[in-house]
């Protein structure tokens, strides 16, 4: 069973001939009326609901609507099935969110398509959604931005007049740039801003045509700039194969009546709204993760990524023997510049600090910011008397040029104390477990800083 399928309807015969049609493939349950639908949404959220376009009290605009308001969170596509004759209720039920209203009498293949396609990008929105409830849970993501910039939609036909007419029939309704694009030129170099929101494909109205258009829809979805945008077909000609086909190849949306402007409003801002949901959680995912392993401040590796690293050179170097170097390095008397400078300074001071240090080291050597003003630094291959070399250069450069910050004209001095540790020397044998390194390059920083400050000092296995 690929999901479940809520059907409500008063007519029993209705819903049995929609039961036949759909329990191959689905587990059907039914409702008579709107307030059985409510029950059976609360006992078992379906993937799917597919509603007659009227009941006896209300619709499938009034379902919906009560379900987005009781159950906001729970993202169930509804379905809609009316009659050619109510054309002004199929926009009422468009309106209400309802994402399709097919029409009687209903086509076995175009119904199975379109369950298909929705059930499909619900379960996408909700594996999204699961990521992001993961970045949240881990306190990673970054607010949503609550600025939406003007989504951009590209119009695809080879009649270039016919699009025209529909664009300026769009204009005053949809807020939003439209362009226009012959089926060869659709995917080409796009523009900084980036690639288009939503294409709206207008498929010839010849068969052969049509199904070769619709390739471009395959096209689409395999393109790295345009996968994630939205893509609606609109039919000139009715043929409801077609339609099922453009649905399983990755067409989000389907208008099988041609063109309304009306109608291609809705969908177009259903279509978008659904696109920015989706991008906003891709990028919370995105950050989310960056987040999880960068200092926003200095832009180096935090701790979180820099202690696996380290487990990983450590495991290695025991196995084969290769040096390394760990150094714990923590600016001096950090407070005061806080203190005398404010914390704006500190921070900058801070900002150069992990810059100096990164510009002299190596690609391969870590340098991470694992503190407040604390940074760790591991070295692969590295043997004691080279890792005592680059330590000491890092204590020069930060003594030697003091730090120009903005708010103050006289550069500042600043020093830094460094502890060194190297694992696993040659004749060492002892398995040197990162903690033991740890808290003998601890130690040494302590030395130093008790020494007087802004040199090295050498880690000692403990007695
Ligand atoms: P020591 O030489 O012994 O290391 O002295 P210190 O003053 O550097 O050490 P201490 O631990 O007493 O103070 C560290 C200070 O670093 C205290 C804290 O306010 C400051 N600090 C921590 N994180 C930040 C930051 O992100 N920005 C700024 N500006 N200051 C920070
Ligand atoms: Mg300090
Ligand atoms: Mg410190």
């Amino acid at each position: 069973m690929q999901g479940t399928i809520l059907i409500v309807d008063a007519i029993a015969t209705n819903r049995i001939s929609l039961k036949v049609k759909l329990a191959a493939s689905y587990k059907v349950i039914q409702a008579e009326d709107i307030a059985q639908a409510m029950a059976a949404l609360r006992k078992c959220p379906p993937d799917l609901v597919i509603c007659a376009l009227s009941l006896p009290q209300g619709g499938a605009a009034d379902l919906c609507r009560l379900l987005r308001q009781q159950y906001p969170s729970l993202e169930v596509p509804m379905l809609a099935i009316g009659s050619r004759d109510r054309a002004d209720s199929r926009l009422a039920a468009l309106e209400a969110g309802v994402s399709d209203v097919l029409l009687k009498p209903l086509d076995d293949t175009l119904l199975l398509g379109r369950s298909r396609s929705l059930i499909r990008a619900r379960n996408a929105a909700e594996e999204w959604q699961m990521r992001d409830g993961t970045t949240r849970a881990l306190g990673l993501a970054e607010p949503a931005a609550d600025f939406t910039p003007q989504s951009h939609c590209v119009l695809i036909h080879e009649d270039g007049a016919r699009l025209l007419g529909w664009a300026s029939r769009l204009r005053p309704r949809l807020r939003a740039k439209l362009s226009l694009a012959r089926p060869k030129d659709a995917i080409r170099e796009f523009p900084p801003e980036g690639p288009p929101d939503a294409f709206i494909l207008a498929l010839p109205a010849e068969q052969g045509a049509a199904t070769t258009a619709c390739r471009l829809i395959s096209d689409l979805r395999a393109n790295a700039h345009t996968r994630h945008a939205g893509v609606l077909v609109v039919q000139l000609a009715p043929d409801t194969a077609l339609a099922a086909m453009a649905l399983d190849l990755g067409a989000d949306d389907l208008m099988t009546d041609g063109f309304d402007p009306a109608e291609m409003t809705l969908r177009l801002q259903a279509l978008l709204r659904r696109k920015r949901m989706a991008d906003q959680l891709r990028a919370t995912v995105r950050t989310g993760l960056k987040a999880a392993v960068f200092d926003p401040l200095t832009g180096l590796h935090n701790r979180r990524y820099a202690m696996p690293h380290l487990r990983r050179i450590a495991e290695r170097g025991q196995q084969t023997g290769r040096p390394f170097a760990v150094m714990l390095a923590d600016l001096d008397h950090f407070k005061q510049i806080n203190d005398q400078y404010g914390h704006t300074a500190g921070d900058a001071v801070l900002v150069q600090t992990a810059q100096r240090l990164r510009d002299n080291l190596r690609g391969m050597d870590l340098v991470a910011r694992i503190g407040g003003e604390e940074f760790l630094i591991v070295m692969p291959g590295t043997t004691l008397a080279e890792a005592e070399v680059a330590a000491a250069r890092l204590c020069a450069d930060i003594a030697e040029h003091p730090f120009k910050v903005a708010s103050h004209a006289r550069p500042l001095r600043v020093t830094i104390s460094i502890g060194l540790a190297v694992g696993p020397a040659a004749a060492d044998t002892r398995a040197l477990s990162v903690e033991t390194l740890l808290s003998e390059a601890d130690r040494a920083l302590y030395s130093a800083k008790t020494m007087g400050r802004n040199q090295v000092t050498l880690g000692r296995p403990a007695a």
